[in-house]
């Protein structure tokens, strides 16, 4: 069965796969919808988009990307309103990151209308795959890389950029849940002038060892410091961070090596709304550790798509250990979390336009 959407050569499976899912049992990144989508880019050019039914590709075992990891990927959600329409979250700004992101390792851009059209018509053909309940969503993984069977070192000649999506469940299956951090000073994630404010596999790659030690030591995340001083804080596992110290929301400044996350950006836009002072600037693990002594840390969450908000309750530096809030969720963080989960699911209104209903 071949139909066109926008230009999108549509070929439609016969044999859906939605009757075989729990949606009441649902986790992250296992089930995938029925449909993926892709455009190749050769000759100098994006080609024409398709979507498929969701299945296996082959490829090359000298393929570019299996050797040097060019590549960029992004990770945005749908939401379900009550009303039974569909809301995507931001997607322009994951489509600018993406941009962003490609041209730091010399991926060619790709156009509004073939990333954010493309997202749109894959998400209205599997929209029954958007789960009904609040708090889960449709994740949507945008992604490309390098297809050039060749082994020597430059920039692929050609990339295959694709969107898979999938239902998955709240993050936290008990509710938020404070985590415990440690630093760890032996590793970096990131440095200034790298790749650590592009969204590249890469980054995950290295980060994985470090988190493995981490929670052999019993901790659920690693506290990245900056890789020059190891004194300033930059992200929390995957996530951008924030502290609340005083009365004011303090989250570290894109100071190159931060990754530039959109949650980060709605939250710091939220409170503001709220009325809380915030501030974007350079925070040391002194300043949170001397906070905490004077009483005037009061919460601690990291920020990202796939948890929305993660509230810390334990900070492990060296020889000093803190506890935020009694390991409790704070009236801040609930606060924020209600209010962008409100968003997400129709509950309060989209004065920013950040949603695109359909
Ligand atoms: C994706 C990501 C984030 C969070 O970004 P969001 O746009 O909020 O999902 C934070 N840090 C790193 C390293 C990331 O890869």
């Amino acid at each position: 069965m071949i139909d066109s959407n926008h230009d999108i050569q549509i070929i439609k499976t016969e044999n859906s796969r939605i009757a075989q899912v729990d949606f009441s049992q649902l986790s992250f990144g296992e089930i995938f919808s029925d449909h993926m989508y892709q455009v190749e880019y050769r000759d100098h050019e994006w080609q024409q988009p398709e979507i498929h039914p969701f299945g296996d590709i082959t490829i090359s075992p000298s393929t570019s990307i299996l050797h040097y990891g060019q590549a960029v990927f992004e990770g945005l959600k749908a939401f379900r309103y009550k009303d039974g329409k569909i809301n995507i979250f931001r997607a322009r700004d994951h489509f600018n990151r993406f941009n962003r992101s490609c041209k730091r390792v010399s991926i060619p851009e790709i156009s509004e209308e073939l990333f954010i059209d493309g997202l749109y018509a894959l998400v209205d053909l599997d929209r029954d795959w958007v789960p009904k309940e609040k708090y889960k969503s449709l994740y949507i993984r945008p992604f490309v890389f390098a297809t050039d069977k060749f082994l020597g070192v430059r920039a692929s000649r050609t990339y295959k950029f694709m969107i898979l999506t999938g239902p998955v469940g709240n993050y936290y299956k008990n509710g938020l849940k404070p985590v415990s951090l440690t630093t760890m000073p032996d590793f970096v994630r990131a440095v200034k002038g790298g790749v650590g404010n592009a969204k590249v596999p890469g980054n995950y790659a290295a980060s994985i060892y470090p988190a493995e030690l981490a929670k052999e030591q019993g901790y659920t995340q690693i506290l990245w410091l900056d890789a020059c001083e190891k004194k300033f804080i930059e992200e929390v596992g995957t996530m951008n961070i924030f502290f609340m110290i005083d009365d004011v929301l303090i989250t570290p400044a894109l100071s190159g090596s931060i990754l530039e996350g959109i949650t980060r950006k709605t939250v710091l836009e939220v409170a503001i709304g709220m009325g809380y002072t915030t501030e974007e600037r350079a925070i040391s693990i002194d300043e949170v550790i001397s906070a905490s002594k004077k009483g005037t840390l009061q919460e601690a969450f990291g920020t990202g798509t796939a948890a929305v908000i993660s509230p810390v309750g334990f900070i492990h530096h060296e020889e000093k250990e803190i506890v935020i809030n009694n390991r409790e969720i704070g009236p801040v963080v609930k606060k924020i979390y209600n209010h962008i989960t409100g968003l997400h699911h129709g509950d309060v209104a989209d004065t920013n336009n950040w949603c695109h209903v359909f």
